[in-house]
């Protein structure tokens, strides 16, 4: 198998970036983050983080997403976190609205199902607009017209380690097109017909199937080749937005979005964007940024090596110490067996 995924070579190519001349033009990259106003505070502690462990160094913009505008105290706060340059921009409303092909009442009757077992943030209205704008949209928002590359960030995660290198050019140069740094098996009944759907597009288009493409690792051995559920936590990811752009994902996207399951179901862009890549991406563009130290509610992830100056636990990749912490059903559950799977280890 591809020695790149190698548990222990996981910095080579990071030593490897410094290319000058043409090809060494700045990124058109910036940081992404999708939030409200009232979510301010959490912001400012992934900015603060984010600034001083990285971006401080390479003055990459911050582009905020919002549904409604930002307010002042927003912006004057955020602005202040940075030397780059930061934009505030609103979602179209055709981007975060209920489709004309959606049924009300069937939509309504899945807010109440879901809401009724369980299944997180299950009965928001929001979060399936939010779910399906990070899906289907992000990309297409007039601003990232002038970028090829995104970092998705959140209100609320931490950055525990010294990044030390353009995280971008690191992408742009080894022509990676997804990078991650976590993966979790959500609550599976938040999207029942994602896989039958997945493989009815695959059947359809089967040319869109990259050569290189590995699914097996999200395929259950035990299960007759069911979705094992396997998801990149996509409230981290480093992407190519020119991948997602691209028509295969963007067939993938409007297929899923015609079947409803934004709204009937709960589909997360995590396993959407999960299933895209594994499809139409050779599975050496995809990135496992295990270098980067960080954590999304009680998903943590921090790196062993002591050289990544880190101010965390090691969590190592075959230790979960999440394990101990008594789960609901509804929260997303941090998988290393995921990881393995991917990397192909044992
Ligand atoms: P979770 O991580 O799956 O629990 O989902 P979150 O509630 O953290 O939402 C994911 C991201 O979308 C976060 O960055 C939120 O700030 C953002 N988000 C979710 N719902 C809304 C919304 O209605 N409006 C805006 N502006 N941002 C939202
Ligand atoms: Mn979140």
């Amino acid at each position: 198998s591809n020695n790149k995924y190698a548990l222990s070579s996981g910095t080579n190519l990071l030593r490897s970036i410094p290319v000058y001349g043409q090809v060494s033009t700045k990124p058109r990259a910036a940081l992404i983050s999708l939030v409200r106003n009232s979510e301010l505070e959490g912001l400012i502690q992934s900015m603060r983080q984010l600034e001083y462990q990285w971006n401080r160094k390479y003055q990459y913009p911050w582009i905020f997403f919002n549904d409604e505008p930002f307010n002042d105290e927003f912006k004057a706060a955020t602005q202040n976190l940075t030397s780059a340059q930061c934009y505030y921009e609103v979602v179209p409303k055709e981007h975060w609205s209920l489709p004309d092909w959606i049924d009300e009442g069937r939509f309504m009757n899945s807010l109440e199902y879901l809401g009724a077992i369980g299944v997180g943030k299950g009965w928001m209205v929001s979060y399936r607009h939010m779910c399906r704008w990070n899906s289907g949209f992000f990309y297409k928002h007039p601003r990232l017209r002038e970028f090829d590359w995104y970092w998705r960030v959140e209100p609320d995660v931490h950055f525990y380690c010294d990044i030390d290198y353009d995280v971008f050019r690191f992408m742009r140069d080894n022509r990676m097109k997804y990078g991650f740094n976590m993966n979790i098996l959500d609550d599976a009944r938040s999207f029942p017909s994602l896989w039958s759907r997945t493989r009815s597009f695959i059947n359809a288009h089967p040319e869109l199937i990259h050569p290189e493409a590995d699914l097996d690792w999200l395929l259950d051995a035990h299960n007759n080749g069911d979705y094992n559920n396997c998801q990149f936590f996509s409230n981290f990811e480093v992407g190519d937005l020119n991948y997602f752009r691209g028509q295969a994902n963007e067939k993938y996207f409007k297929w899923l979005d015609k079947g409803g399951g934004f709204y009937y179901e709960r589909f997360g862009d995590a396993p959407i964007h999960t299933l895209s890549v594994a499809m139409f991406v050779p599975k050496n563009e995809i990135w496992y940024f295990r270098d980067i130290g960080y954590q999304h509610d009680i998903n943590r992830h921090c790196p062993s090596q002591s050289s990544h100056r880190c101010s965390c636990e090691p969590t190592p990749i075959d230790e979960n110490f999440y394990k101990l912490v008594p789960l609901e059903s509804s929260q997303k559950k941090p998988d290393d067996t995921c990881i393995r799977q991917f990397l192909g280890g044992p």
